[in-house]
């Protein structure tokens, strides 16, 4: 974020919450200066949601660092879902022998997904691409789960003690393409469905076991 743009974070945020920016100039030159400073690396968008998260939470005045941390978690959180690699198809100039290269464009990619540039290449994108029989596009299905994967899953989340509320919501829906937070569609007609398609839930249970694993 710029001086510029945190100017326009704190007169944003002089809307909803006027305890927070200094009304002396020499007060508030300070404060833009300062912000700045602690968030340097937080786009402006990010922070402008940020601050709508803090204030659906908390009766505090919000601090620069509520929304650094914020950006820190995120950041945690996006490098934690990535594998750490990328397609090929993504750098088709890149010799597969040229080690250097290989290093500098994996780190570009993991910068990229720190900062909120990239997606992290999650389990999807790693599974093979069926779209071709749906007409082309990306749309990847989930190979479908063996036995392990049931088995574990059924361990981790037996049938009736399963939680009622759509925990898979929060992942991407690999076949209407719905994004976290967003009900499933029906593909045909676009209208919004009352569960979810069962792949989403998979990816969901995947993840968590990807990530239960690392920890
Ligand atoms: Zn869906």
């Amino acid at each position: 974020m710029t001086p510029e743009e945190t100017l326009e974070l704190l007169s944003q945020i002089a809307l909803v919450d006027d305890r927070v920016v200094k009304v002396d100039h020499i007060e508030q030159r300070a404060q833009v200066t300062m912000w700045a400073v602690v968030l340097r690396d937080v786009p402006l968008q990010f922070a402008g949601e940020a601050v709508g998260r803090h204030y659906a939470e908390s009766a505090w005045p919000i601090m620069p660092k509520d929304i650094a941390a914020r950006w820190r978690d995120q950041v945690r959180d996006r490098l934690g879902r990535s594998t750490g690699t990328f397609e090929p198809t993504d750098h088709p100039h890149l010799d597969p022998d040229d080690v250097g290269g290989y290093v500098a464009a994996l780190r570009a990619h993991r910068g990229a997904v720190a900062g909120g540039d990239a997606e992290p290449v999650g389990l999807r994108e790693l599974m093979p691409a069926v779209g071709d029989r749906l007409g082309g596009g990306r749309v990847a299905e989930l190979v479908p789960a063996n036995d392990e994967f049931r088995e574990v899953r059924e361990q981790q989340y037996p049938r009736r003690e399963r939680p009622a509320v759509a925990v898979e919501l929060a992942v991407h829906c690999p076949v209407c393409g719905s994004s976290p937070g967003r009900p499933c569609r029906l593909q045909h007609n676009g209208r919004q469905m009352k569960g979810t398609h069962p792949s989403r839930r998979d990816v969901w249970e995947a993840q968590q076991m990807t990530e239960g694993a690392e920890s």
